[in-house]
């Protein structure tokens, strides 16, 4: 594979796919965006936590290759543009990548790069886990009950950016066009937006929380829409989620209401229930250990992903994977917080985590499973950055690269 003006790493490998499957050889080349704004301090921190955690794994057995290509402003840098065919190409043949967080540029063309990367590579599914350390102040009484893995659909709805600017020629003509022709009375001074769901995507989202829920024994699948409103939207999301559970998982799954009727639910089955989303917002905060695996158009699933990490201690403990069929783009949920850029001072731990879910996607369990409990361990030392220190008792504000030396040598003390 030829770049334009990336060095590809001499030694490594990549990770191939068959029948869908991924093959990983233990020397894998590894994509990765620093990112902007903090993107290079939270990188610099993290990547020493993956790589002690693969040492500590698997030894000399297993060495990752990092690979650095380009978005955002070092892109801008390099190529002009601010994220190139490069960057994308690299990603597609090296399967597995992690990033940083990047500045959206203003009037760069783009409605943001995390979105474009999405769509152009068609990562259909943005997965964050939300879990609770032990110590991290909460604003809720029982953090701990909160275990939730957000599906959200990644390329559709509101977020396609089909939107016209109010006062425009193209805004008047479809303002026109739904008056005139589809029987509508929408206000002449309004803008339009265009909120769009296929079942293709829908489905294939629903698909992969499912499967996921099955092979990580997750006791239900919740779908989360708005289709008591938006019925042909929302509510098809709901209609197309049951579809695939009843038409492909039938033997692994039972609807709430089929469990409903049963003297006892069985438990080697995967439930699936659905929740309006207004409701969902109140079910998180009052019943959270009734919900695991969530399965939700791109809106609704942006919204509660934030609200849900929240109560578990924040933007900075909150790792993201956006997903396709096989490609795989791992990310801190975070944006750039420029105002902290180049300090050496921001939390390092959602990046940390995506790395963590990025091993386990790989099927290097045993260093993902070190790098969770290094992160617990690590705070529970209270040596911790300042946006935890400074809601914990009797805590020590450490520095982003030094809370990953306290992760690493909790990970090299592990047994
Ligand atoms: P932000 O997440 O960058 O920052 C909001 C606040 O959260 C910060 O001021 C800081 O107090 C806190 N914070 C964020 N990350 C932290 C960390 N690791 N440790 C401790 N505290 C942390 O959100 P914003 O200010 O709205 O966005 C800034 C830029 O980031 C924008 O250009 C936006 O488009 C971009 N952005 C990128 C991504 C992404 O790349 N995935 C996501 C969101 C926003």
């Amino acid at each position: 594979m030829k770049f334009e003006k990336l060095n590809v790493p001499l030694e490594g490998k990549r990770i191939e796919v068959e029948g869908g499957q991924l093959r990983v050889p233990a020397n894998p080349i590894l994509p990765f965006i620093e990112g902007d704004g903090i993107g290079p301090d939270i990188w610099a921190a993290a990547r020493r936590v993956l790589d002690a955690a693969v040492k500590k794994a698997f030894g000399s057995a297993r060495r990752i290759h990092w690979f650095e290509v380009y978005a955002g402003g070092k892109a801008r840098d390099r190529y002009g543009e601010w994220l190139p065919q490069d960057t994308l190409e690299a990603i597609r043949y090296y399967t597995v990548a992690i990033k940083g967080p990047l500045t959206t540029p203003i009037g760069g063309g783009y409605r943001s790069l995390n979105v474009t990367l999405r769509q152009e590579l068609d990562l259909f599914a943005c997965i964050r886990p939300v879990r609770y350390f032990e110590g991290v102040p909460s604003p809720v009484k029982r953090p701990q009950d909160v275990d939730l893995t957000i599906f959200r659909e990644n390329t559709e709805d509101v977020y396609a950016g089909i939107e016209w600017r109010e006062g425009t020629e193209k805004c008047r003509k479809v303002v026109e066009f739904l008056n005139r022709e589809m029987g509508c009375s929408i206000a002449a001074d309004s803008a339009i937006g265009v909120k769009t769901m296929s079942a293709r995507a829908s489905k294939q989202l629903v698909r992969k929380a499912i499967r996921y829920a099955i092979e990580r024994k997750k006791p239900s699948v919740t779908l989360m829409h708005k289709g008591n409103i938006m019925k042909y939207t929302e509510g098809a999301f709901k209609e197309w989620g049951y579809q695939v559970a009843r038409e492909e998982f039938p033997e692994f799954t039972i609807t709430e209401e089929e469990a409903g009727k049963l003297a006892k639910r069985p438990a080697s089955k995967v439930m699936i229930k659905d929740r309006i989303a207004d409701s969902m917002f109140q079910q998180i905060l009052i019943r959270p250990s009734d919900y695991s695996v969530v399965a939700t158009p791109n809106l609704n699933g942006d919204y509660l992903s934030d609200a849900a990490v929240a109560q578990v201690g924040g933007l900075g403990l909150a790792p993201g994977a956006n997903i396709g069929d096989t490609t795989a783009v791992f990310e801190a949920t975070h944006g750039t917080a420029p105002a902290y850029a180049g300090q050496d001072k921001v939390n390092p731990g959602s990046l940390i985590l995506s790395g963590a879910m990025m091993f386990e996607y790989m099927g290097w369990l045993e260093a993902a499973d070190l790098i969770v409990e290094g992160m617990r361990q690590a705070i529970r030392t209270k040596r911790v950055t300042y946006d935890l220190a400074r809601h914990m008792e009797g805590a020590i504000t450490v520095k982003c690269s030094e809370f990953a030396g306290v992760v690493i040598a909790k990970i090299e003390e592990g047994s």
